[in-house]
């Protein structure tokens, strides 16, 4: 109706000017959906980078020459394997059917594994890489795909890996967190090789290993500015009675989060610690999809979720996990480990989500190689990380500088 009016004015309105048959055509080619990039998926490679870990990189290459790039990482071990079968999924099929071509290989593989683990981490490779392609191909960034941002710069928290009062080295490095301006700190306080651990298999901690976590987390906190906040891990190691106790004793110091007390498995669990005490509870690092962190939810067991996004099913899928918590007045802080090419695409969610917190960041003892790894150089200022808009992710690997990480032996996307 509207057309058919608009066409009658020009009509009336505009003789000789503008023909009434060149009108229409860009009416037409205004409302028709022809601009929509027409492009198959030709082949899927991968390369492995040892930096924090075990990092895969998948590439999707298409008939039109775009490349997306992607990174999982944690539960990758096998993952070039996985990708590698994958592929037959994915190769002829339309890439910017990103959701569809995800839920493909998820259901293809319910009996291989898809519900976690190495499956969900490598489909978290390939998801974002198809996030970074279909960016590219219609010329927007990847945030704008996901509903587009809420904010424009991403905050981080620094794993300090730096927090024993007794290294002599530590004061120097806490001053170089101060230096690049983070605003919040993490630090580990499980120690496997506690010489006050009794058994080298059950984790119930002494009083003496508490005391040594204690200490850890009082001298960390009176290091930093008041204004800086501190979040604690305990990676998933200990029992019932420890985790307890943890999170009454640390209830002095305000932290941001006490991390995976107790071990992911049973929510019930969980919600046991976080309902003996004051101490926010953050978990989420080792679950996996939607279905994961449902139960966490329903049973009020954490304050804080932390889908790590190149292992829990990728962007999308993290958004729609940021959604279910933010039902339940959840805050969200992705765990990140990844390469600069992996953290920003998980900064694309992270503008995107109503609930974001705060995002990690790890490299600290890889300072040279984290500023070189993509070609636009360290992508951190004071803390935070500005969302580029340019398409896709907006940042593109310095091979020469990744492939200094280069898990020996291994293909760089080899065909
Ligand atoms: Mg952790």
């Amino acid at each position: 109706m509207k057309r058919r009016m608009l066409l009658s004015v020009a009509g009336g309105a505009l003789t000789g000017a503008v023909s009434l048959r060149g009108l229409s055509a860009a009416v037409q080619s205004v409302s028709s959906q022809s601009r929509r990039p027409k492009l198959k998926i030709t082949d899927v490679r991968t390369a492995q980078i040892r930096a924090h870990g075990l990092q895969l990189h998948v590439r999707v290459y298409t008939d039109q020459g775009l490349v997306g790039h992607g990174e999982a990482t944690d539960a990758v071990v096998g993952g070039a394997s996985l990708v590698a079968g994958f592929r037959r999924l994915l190769i002829g099929q339309d890439p910017l059917n990103v959701d569809a071509l995800f839920e493909r290989i998820r259901t293809m593989g319910i009996f291989a594994g898809a519900q976690g683990g190495q499956y969900v981490a490598a489909l978290s490779g390939v998801e974002i890489a198809l996030w970074d392609l279909a960016g590219k191909a219609l010329g927007l960034p990847v945030y704008q795909l996901l509903g587009g941002k809420m904010r424009d710069r991403i905050r981080l928290y620094c794993d300090s890996q730096t927090e024993d009062p007794d290294d002599p080295l530590t004061r120097q490095r806490i001053q170089q967190i101060k230096d690049l301006g983070f605003t919040a700190v993490k630090i580990d306080v499980d120690d496997a090789a506690d010489p006050m651990r009794w058994d080298k298999v059950n984790w119930t901690a002494s009083n003496a290993e508490i005391n040594r976590m204690v200490r850890k987390v009082e001298f960390m906190r009176q290091s930093l500015d008041s204004r800086v906040d501190l979040a604690v891990d305990m990676h998933g190691r200990y029992d019932l009675p420890t985790a307890k106790r943890m999170a009454a004793e640390l209830e002095q110091f305000k932290l941001l989060w006490l991390e995976e007390p107790v071990p992911a498995e049973n929510v019930d669990v969980l919600a046991d610690v976080r309902h003996s005490t004051k101490t926010p509870i953050c978990v989420g690092e080792n679950l996996f999809l939607r279905h994961g962190f449902r139960e966490v939810l329903e049973k009020r067991a954490a304050d804080i979720l932390m889908p790590d996004v190149q292992k829990c099913g990728g962007l999308l899928e993290t958004r729609k996990i940021a959604d279910m918590a933010h039902t339940y007045y959840v805050p969200v802080a992705p765990h990140c480990v990844v390469s600069p090419v992996g953290t920003m695409a998980s900064c694309h969610v992270c503008a995107a989500i109503p609930n974001f917190l705060v995002l990690e960041w790890h490299w600290m003892p890889r300072l040279e190689l984290w500023r070189d790894f993509v070609k636009e150089g360290d992508i951190i200022e004071k803390g935070f990380i500005a969302i580029p808009d340019r398409p896709g992710l907006g940042v593109e690997m310095n091979e020469e500088a990744a492939r200094r990480a280069q898990v020996p032996g291994t293909p760089w996307f080899a065909p």
